[in-house]
């Protein structure tokens, strides 16, 4: 039977991330806002917070580092999903609830917050969770406490992932790569960034492998940090790989080209990574809703749960339509996180987490500025600081269109190939 109350044992855990978010991360919320490209000093407080937390066992980390791949299930965009085992990462029978769920429960609660400023913890950067998903345990432990961003976008390829043209090419012990980077979430802060290049154009998707870069490598040029629309605490760079020499050792995961069966490796990354954004989505989502509900109540508008929606003022029934969308998008991104802790196989319901949450996010907080009149889109409030953020969950980590794809070729048994 599914349990939807939130685990005992990462209830201190959310209580934490609820704290900062509204004691550190919203009173600075649009400070950041404005003073795009600074960096948010107030975040070394808040990460070594985190950093406690997970030595002192509290919890499994309150962000995106946490989240580990329990089982090697050769995840693909495109490929039918197997059958889980039902078994858990140690092999043992029944069902756990592990840190993917753990870390989608504390991001919802600091995106209630900050989701620019979430992005920007140390050390909780997509590229730790791209790392946690590929990496040996020989890596994983060479890489414990680095800040890690990911870069996978090129100027002529983003939902195409698989069509990048980043090389890697092998040269005694090392790799050298040359190519394009831009868009990388926390490339100018981070300490290391997971870059995906290919080691064989012509063998497709299965010969690009993912990276660990060093920020400091000389190969590896920034060329401009984005101004944004939205989550402007966070930093978004763009790169060059010059003759970018890396140790042969940073490849992560299997240097093997496999050119049969699924197409595991790098594209594991987004079964993890998509779940944690649909939860930023949600912690949005959230803010939004909460702010509106008080705002109206203001105005003598409430909700009456216990009563139909078509009985109700228009605001209250379109509060109540919202909140039924919130908690299926909320329900979604539960289990595609329990699914990752439990060795299942979750592409599509990652996909369908992340779909949901991320269209819930852009609709409810327009749908809040709308609500709220003037009030909604004056810098007065944060509401139309959020209808900004909101966009982005639609977008990286691959966009509405691309998961609503991966859903279908899932549901309908069709490969990449055959399903565009
Ligand atoms: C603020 C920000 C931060 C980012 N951070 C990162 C990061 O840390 N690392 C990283 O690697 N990338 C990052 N990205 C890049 C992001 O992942 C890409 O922008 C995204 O994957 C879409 O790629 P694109 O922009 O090239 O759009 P395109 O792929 O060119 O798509 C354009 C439009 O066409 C649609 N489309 C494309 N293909 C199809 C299809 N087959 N069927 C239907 N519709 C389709 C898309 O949904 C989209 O609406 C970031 C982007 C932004 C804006």
């Amino acid at each position: 039977m599914i349990d939807l109350e939130v685990p005992k044992k990462f209830r201190p855990l959310v209580s934490q991330a609820r704290g900062m978010a509204e004691e550190v991360f919203r009173p600075v919320s649009r400070k950041y806002d404005r003073a795009e490209h600074e960096y948010p000093a107030e975040l070394d407080l808040v990460s070594a917070v985190i950093d406690g937390m997970a030595d002192g066992g509290a919890g499994q980390g309150a962000g995106a580092s946490s989240s580990t791949r329990s089982k090697d299930d050769g995840a693909e965009e495109g490929d039918v999903a197997a059958v889980g085992s039902g078994r858990t990462a140690k092999g043992e029978k029944g069902t756990r609830n592990g840190s993917n769920l753990s870390s989608v429960l504390s991001i919802l609660e600091t995106c209630r917050g900050d989701v620019g400023l979430t992005l920007s913890i140390p050390r909780q950067g997509l590229g730790n969770a791209a790392i946690a998903a590929v990496a040996s345990d020989e890596q994983k432990e060479r890489y414990a406490g680095k800040w890690a961003a990911m870069a996978i976008t090129e100027p002529d390829t983003g939902s195409d992932s698989g069509a990048i043209r980043t090389t890697a090419v092998k040269d005694g012990d090392e790799y050298v790569l040359n190519g394009e980077k831009i868009f990388v979430t926390s490339g100018e802060r981070a300490e290391l960034v997971v870059v995906w290049a290919t080691l064989d154009r012509s063998l497709g998707k299965q010969a690009i492998k993912s990276f660990v870069v060093r920020r400091d490598n000389p190969g590896l040029k920034l060329v401009r940090l984005e101004h944004k629309l939205g989550i402007r605490a966070s930093d978004t760079a763009a790169f060059i790989l010059d003759d970018c020499r890396v140790p042969a050792e940073d490849l992560l995961g299997d240097p093997e080209i496999k050119t049969e069966g699924g197409f595991g490796g790098a594209m594991q990354t987004f079964d993890n990574t998509r779940p944690l954004v649909a939860s930023m989505a949600l912690g949005l989502t959230r803010a939004s809703l909460d702010r509106t509900t008080e705002l109206l109540a203001e105005s003598g508008i409430e909700v009456d749960w216990d009563r139909p929606a078509n009985v109700q003022s228009a605001a209250a029934a379109r509060l109540i339509e919202m909140e039924a969308d919130y908690q299926s998008a909320y329900l979604l991104t539960l289990r595609a996180a329990w699914m990752a802790d439990n060795g299942k196989p979750n592409s599509m319901e990652a996909s369908m987490a992340k779909a949901k949450a991320g269209r819930t996010c852009v609709n409810v907080s327009l749908a809040c500025v709308e609500l709220a009149g003037a009030t909604g889109y004056a810098e007065t409030e944060l509401l139309e600081k959020w209808a900004r953020d909101s966009k982005i969950l639609d977008i990286f980590e691959g966009t509405q269109q691309i998961q609503l794809l991966v859903v279908a070729r899932r549901t309908l048994g069709f490969s990449s190939k055959e399903l565009k």
